[in-house]
């Protein structure tokens, strides 16, 4: 495994992050058995971030996370999140946003995590975010309970806007730099660089677009996307490559980036992409791929409203 430092916390990730939704059944039924393989495996293999969230499952993943970690917890760096935790149910108050930590803490079997992150500002209002709930955060990181505060979203220029108002220590987007989209380079990755924040790239499948399996009914991206992303898998597979694998390949080069998180659900998934991002990028099948996507390259649905 490679490892790169997370911005200026001190601490260094491993490139391929533990996405932890997957436990939580959100592309499909999972059961405990493969839950614990995944993480074990994960572990064997020199993954030490791990990500995760109350939302994820309606706590499923927590809990199974932090059964699955059991005493390898102190080995690794453990992240969650706060306001976020249903479907339709986000509350950014600080009030809320500390009791809920606690119940995290409880299902992740731990009295602190590594990272507590704000999930999906999008939802929320930005002056409540800035004024209210990082600093509610930062009150748990004076406590000891929590080392790194961060946010979490869709838009990438909202993520910007918040972190050069608030005092945080690293920040996720999704959907915004893969084989279907670069829009985080443009909006997110020069904020970045100067601010010195960790920034983690979430969903190197398009929320498992790139995958080659089923998409989920609750996908938000437009149909020409899934379209595009069809003909990426096809164009993969001809060739003899494994499309998850060259989408790990090709986020896990990202010089800004410091992790890229994948959703994994079972252990042959894990080893598959461990190996990916320790395999060099071929930069012309890259390039090949860039015209098979052509025009539909850069797409965003509308968020919040379509985001997952
Ligand atoms: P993803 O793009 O990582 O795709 C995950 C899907 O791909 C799952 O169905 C998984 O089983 C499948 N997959 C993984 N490896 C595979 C392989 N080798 N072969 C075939 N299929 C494979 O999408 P994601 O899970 O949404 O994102 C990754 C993680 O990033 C999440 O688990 C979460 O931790 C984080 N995330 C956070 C936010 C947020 O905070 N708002 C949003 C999205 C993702």
């Amino acid at each position: 495994m490679k490892y790169k430092p997370l911005g200026q916390t001190g601490v260094s990730v491993s490139v391929v992050g533990f996405g932890a939704s997957a436990l939580g059944e959100v592309f499909g039924s999972v059961t405990d058995e493969e839950s614990e393989e995944a993480v074990g495996a994960a572990l064997d293999a020199g993954i030490n971030l791990f990500d995760v969230s109350p939302y994820y499952g309606i706590t499923l993943a927590e809990s199974r996370l932090g059964k699955a970690l059991g005493s390898r917890r102190e080995d690794i760096i453990l992240a969650t999140k706060c306001g976020r935790y249903g479907t339709n149910i986000f509350d950014f108050s600080a009030k809320t946003v500390i009791r809920e930590f606690e119940a995290s803490l409880a299902r992740l079997q731990t009295d602190y995590v590594d990272i507590l992150q704000v999930h999906d500002v999008e939802f929320g209002d930005p002056k409540q975010i800035i004024d209210e709930t990082i600093p509610a955060l930062q009150s748990l990181k004076e406590a000891g309970k929590v080392r790194f505060v961060g946010i979490t979203g869709y838009p990438p220029e909202l993520l910007a806007h918040i972190a050069s108002r608030a005092p945080i220590d690293v920040l996720l987007n999704y959907c915004h730099y893969n084989l279907l989209i670069d829009s985080m380079d443009e909006e997110l990755t020069p904020f970045m660089k100067t601010s010195g924040l960790g920034l983690f790239n979430a969903s190197p499948l398009h929320m498992g677009l790139l995958s080659g399996r089923e998409v989920p009914a609750w996908h938000p991206a437009p149909l020409r996307v899934l379209q595009a992303a069809h003909r990426v898998v096809e164009e993969c597979r001809r060739q003899g490559v494994a499309p998850a694998s060259l989408a790990i390949q090709f986020c896990v080069a990202h010089p800004v980036v410091a992790s890229t998180f994948v959703g994994m659900s079972n252990k042959a998934q894990v080893i598959s992409n461990v190996n990916a991002a320790m395999t060099d990028l071929d930069e012309e099948f890259i390039r090949y791929l860039a015209g098979v996507v052509g025009e539909d390259f850069n797409v965003v649905w509308p968020s919040p409203d379509g985001a997952a």
